[in-house]
């Protein structure tokens, strides 16, 4: 299966909420060359979710088919209990064809792509917030110092995962961090292990 991979494989995360969606669909939009996977779970579709489009919607028990006849890359059961995978024969044909997959899941499952595959690149999205975090809150000098540093905290413990990660992508404008996502994969596919393979 590894020899088959010729385009890019790169895992987006990040924290709920920082629009790595958003990065990723722009960077997708902008060629052919660049695919974004398109996610199984088992979680309920929201309004104006479409089948195929933003997800693959799957019964427990149909997931629980999938992780059994192997044809998740990943997966993962969320708190909620809800499973999300991302289903391998799709991602592994667009990358045979040389295009770059990008896959938006989260880090457990990230881990698990890495794992099988270690030319996988690692992207980290973080809100720009993050790196003006402390200045605005002590700026604002509003918070109380143990609210000052439980937030702090938090944010610490989201960044530890970052370091996991071969890049980080602060998502100020998505446009800008899109761009930086696409000069990313302009790199890796020059990356000489890759050009030389
Ligand atoms: P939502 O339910 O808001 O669409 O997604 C919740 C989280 O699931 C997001 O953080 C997203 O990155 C993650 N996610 C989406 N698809 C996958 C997947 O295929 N595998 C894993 N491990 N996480 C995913």
């Amino acid at each position: 299966m590894v020899s088959k991979i010729k385009g890019v494989l790169l895992v987006v995360s990040g924290p709920a909420g920082v629009g790595k969606g958003t990065v990723c669909d722009i960077a997708a939009k902008s060629g052919p060359d660049i695919h974004l996977s398109i996610s199984a779970t088992s979680r309920a579709p929201r309004k104006n979710e479409v089948e195929g489009v933003h997800y693959f919607f799957k019964t427990k028990s149909q997931f629980e088919k999938m992780i059994a006849n192997d044809e998740l890359l990943e997966y993962n059961e969320f708190v909620n209990g809800s499973y999300y995978g991302t289903p391998i024969k799709e991602c592994m044909r667009h990358l045979a064809k040389g295009e770059s997959v990008i896959l938006e899941i989260d880090i457990e499952g990230g881990m698990q792509v890495k794992a099988k595959y270690p030319d996988t690149v690692m992207v980290f999205v973080v809100p720009p917030s993050y790196c003006e975090l402390e200045k605005r809150l002590r700026g604002r000098g509003s918070e109380t110092e143990q609210d000052i540093v439980s937030r702090l905290l938090h944010a610490k413990k989201e960044l530890e995962y970052a370091k996991e990660y071969d890049y980080i992508i602060v998502n100020d404008v998505p446009e800008t961090a899109a761009a930086k996502l696409l000069a990313i994969i302009q790199a890796e596919k020059l990356r000489a292990s890759r050009v030389l393979k």
